[in-house]
């Protein structure tokens, strides 16, 4: 029987005299809290109440799952602290209800449960997990620049102890069903249908019996809690310990894991309710910084890859069900597996028995791994290879519908490959390729359907890089990057629509940096020392350890092939061609800027020596270390926002928001940075202007702020926060 019904909640009598509270919010796939639901959670709750009830059921009306966490877009409209803060006091006060409420609750958790979702199930009395794949309980807050501000930096301690909240909250680590049970943040645990009625009723029958349970301390089940967190002693070298971890592992400028720290201190130290009054302020504070603005910013810039550009909305696409890829090494196997694993039948062109052998062989072995990694059985691996067919003969191409070349980088290798595929493809057939730094518009040239060829980049590895650059060249149809667009996102891709042009938006970005990083070294600063200045700012590698895992021959190549677009601001820079002539190529041979063996990468000191004699040492190898860190910083980051720059004053992309979105998404560029152009913006176009003309003066020509740069600065004019770049 109904006792309450509003648009996202009803609460209902059942037959045993429990009432049930379920959540179904309305035209969404999953539940979410926004401000609608808070305003029907508060009535319910009165209801519920009011309804003397022994027990008190908290469900989702969804089969996708329990609570997927607050409606970020709500987050959009935040305009300062306060208004961030006032949102976290209201939720604080809706759970404070929830957990007041005078009969035992209980939260039923199947699926993903996860930040104000999880909160609400922390301030429910019991908790319930049903043991599935999708049942996942976490708290992603942190790494959107945010922290659990509705209690869940003071419920979770007190339900699984300091430790694992910490690991729960900073580590960002979500609990399968299995985890949370044994973990003592559920209660009960069933595996199966049959067996949940049975488990359910017993979970219930002791919450009537054991009734409320109050929050008053930590848990203390294992000697490990016993020993660290039941004496402040112990809890003070554990705070200590995790801050000094993230001293080194947070990046500079990020507040938010600090903050979540601090809050959960505060919280053991002084009691929950000055904890949830550290956390609002908290809340209040981070929701407005820029780490979190940029970081909400790219989850909604990411979302919609889903969806055609709109520059390609009046497109159709071509469906797809066969690929043909040529070449079969590094990115071809890779680029032949995935799509294998994504359900298309896939024919692999290679030139030599033996090639073929070798890249079949990746291939499995890419299968192999992620059976290890569960992400599919051993049955599923083996029937999807089998939709994998090699040919030295093009066999099967005409009957494709995508053709991905990943062969040589070599411009005339590639234009045979075309006039192959353009004599044995149907005419239809869109053909791709997925060069690194040649020009599209050249592969075109003297074919007979130009329009069909477009540019499909795939990053290394494959199946783990999220974003594919389609590049638009002069003769390119919209169809045909439509089709590339939608098949990118089939193959569980996030594509980026970029302008063709040697290196297209991301490798374009990069080089000047990578050239930089090598420059500092030939000046003398230490190699450990350019990789950690720059994974403080929030890379995910150092730029050399980035050229080692690249391979210093491929980025000589890639530097020359550029050359073209880089004339005139960038000198050659012979340090590349040096290591390579060394036999100093990376990871691939064990030897690069590190030498890789078993155990972690060490510095090669024989690079530092090779590479000093390429520069003297500039002025600012006379600075003081952190000055000169800070200089190194300045000369790598902003020679990226200058060339995203002139790169966004050439068309590479529509928007500054998806050239951004390309480098975050292409090379882990400092997420909670935003991107270059954002990151330009948030520093003030004067002052990055400023600082490019003073190092032009002092280190040369190739600082020189571009006239795009110049332009915005003098007009005031950001790059990310106009009317159509949000
Ligand atoms: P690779 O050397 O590992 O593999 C190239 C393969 O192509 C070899 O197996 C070779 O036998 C085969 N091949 C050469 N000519 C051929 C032809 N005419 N027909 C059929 N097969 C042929 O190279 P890779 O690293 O896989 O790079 C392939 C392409 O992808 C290049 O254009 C490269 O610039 C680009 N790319 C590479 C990376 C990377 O990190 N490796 C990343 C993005 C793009």
């Amino acid at each position: 029987m109904r006792i309450f019904e509003s648009q996202t909640i009803v609460v209902r009598r059942d037959g045993d005299g429990a009432v049930s509270l379920v959540l179904d919010v309305p035209d969404r796939s999953v539940n979410v809290f926004n401000r609608q639901v808070m305003a029907d959670l508060d009535a319910a709750l009165d209801a519920v109440s009011a309804s003397k009830a022994p027990i008190a059921v908290m469900r989702s009306g969804k089969k996708s799952g329990f609570i997927a966490g607050a409606d970020l877009q709500e987050f959009l409209s935040i305009q300062d602290a306060a208004g961030a803060q006032a949102i976290s006091t209201a939720g604080q006060k809706m759970f404070d209800k929830l957990a007041a409420l005078p009969m035992p609750t209980i939260a039923a958790i199947s699926g993903p449960c996860l930040g104000g979702g999880l909160e609400f199930a922390l301030a429910c009395d019991y908790r319930f997990v049903f043991d599935k794949p999708s049942t996942q309980l976490g708290f992603p807050e942190v790494e959107l620049g945010l922290l659990p501000g509705w209690g869940g930096t003071q419920r979770l301690p007190r339900i699984v102890g300091i430790e694992r909240a910490l690991n729960v909250i900073l580590g960002r680590r979500k609990l399968t069903a299995r985890e949370a049970y044994d973990w003592g943040l559920a209660d009960a645990i069933a595996s199966d249908e049959v067996q949940l009625r049975d488990v359910f009723a017993r979970l219930t029958a002791r919450a009537i019996g054991e009734g409320k349970r109050r929050l008053d301390r930590l848990p203390l089940r294992t000697w490990r809690q016993r020993l660290l967190e039941s004496n402040s002693f112990g809890r003070r070298i554990l705070f200590k310990a995790t801050e000094r971890l993230m001293r080194r592992n947070v990046w500079d400028d990020m507040p938010a894991p600090y903050q979540a720290l601090e809050a959960l201190r505060v919280g053991v130290h002084h009691g929950m309710t000055a904890g949830l009054a550290y956390e609002r302020t908290a809340a209040g504070r981070l929701a407005v910084s820029s780490a979190c603005r940029n970081l909400i910013g790219l989850f909604f810039q990411t979302q919609k890859t889903d969806k055609l550009p709109e520059e390609l909305r009046g497109a159709t696409p071509m469906k797809v069900q066969r690929v043909g890829v040529v070449g079969a090494g590094t990115m071809g196997a890779g680029i032949a597996q995935l799509a294998a694993f994504k359900g298309f039948k896939v024919v692999v062109q290679e030139v030599s028995q033996a090639a073929l052998d070798a890249g079949l062989e990746r291939v499995k072995g890419l299968f192999r791994k992620a059976v290890e990694r569960g992400v599919l059985t051993e049955p599923e691996s083996v029937e999807r290879l089998a939709a994998i067919q090699g040919t030295l003969k093009w066999e099967s191409f005409e009957s494709v519908d995508v053709v991905v070349e990943a062969a040589l980088e070599d411009l005339e290798a590639k234009r045979a490959v075309f006039r192959e595929l353009e004599a044995r493809a149907r005419p239809t057939t869109v053909l791709a390729t997925n060069t690194s730094s040649l020009s599209v518009e050249l592969l075109q040239q003297g074919l007979a359907h130009p329009d069909r060829v477009a540019g499909l980049h795939f990053f290394n590895p494959v199946h783990k890089m999220p974003l594919v650059e389609v590049a638009r060249a002069s003769a390119t149809s919209d169809a045909v990057l439509a089709t590339l667009t939608q098949w990118a996102n089939q193959l569980g891709k996030h594509p980026v629509v970029v302008r063709d042009s040697p290196g297209f938006v991301v490798n374009r970005i990069l080089m000047p940096y990578l050239n930089e990083a090598v420059l500092l070294v030939g000046e003398g600063m230490k190699i450990e020392r350019v990789d950690f200045v720059m994974k403080r700012f929030g890379m995910p590698m150092g730029p050399l350890e980035l050229l080692d895992q690249i391979g210093l021959d491929v980025a000589a190549h890639v530097a020359d092939s550029m050359r073209p677009v880089l004339a005139g601001r960038f000198e050659p820079n012979a340090a590349f061609e040096k290591m390579r002539l060394a036999g100093l190529l990376g990871q691939k041979c064990g030897r690069g800027f590190y030498l890789y063996g078993k155990k972690k990468p060490q510095v090669n000191g024989q690079v530092q020596e090779l590479l000093r004699s390429e520069r003297t040492p500039s002025d600012a190898f006379s600075l003081p270390e952190v000055a000169r860190a800070t200089e190194s910083r300045e000369r790598m980051v902003l020679l990226m926002c200058n060339e995203a720059a002139l790169a966004l004053s050439e068309n590479l992309t529509a928007t500054a928001a998806s050239m951004d979105l390309a480098m975050v998404l292409g090379t882990g560029w400092a997420p909670h940075r935003g991107g270059p152009l954002r990151y330009t913006d948030d520093r003030g176009l004067a002052d990055v202007v400023q600082a490019l003309a003073s190092m032009a003066t002092r280190l040369g020509h190739r600082f020189e702020p571009c006239d795009e740069l110049r332009h915005r600065a003098e007009t005031n004019a950001s790059f990310t926060r106009g009317p159509h770049d949000g």
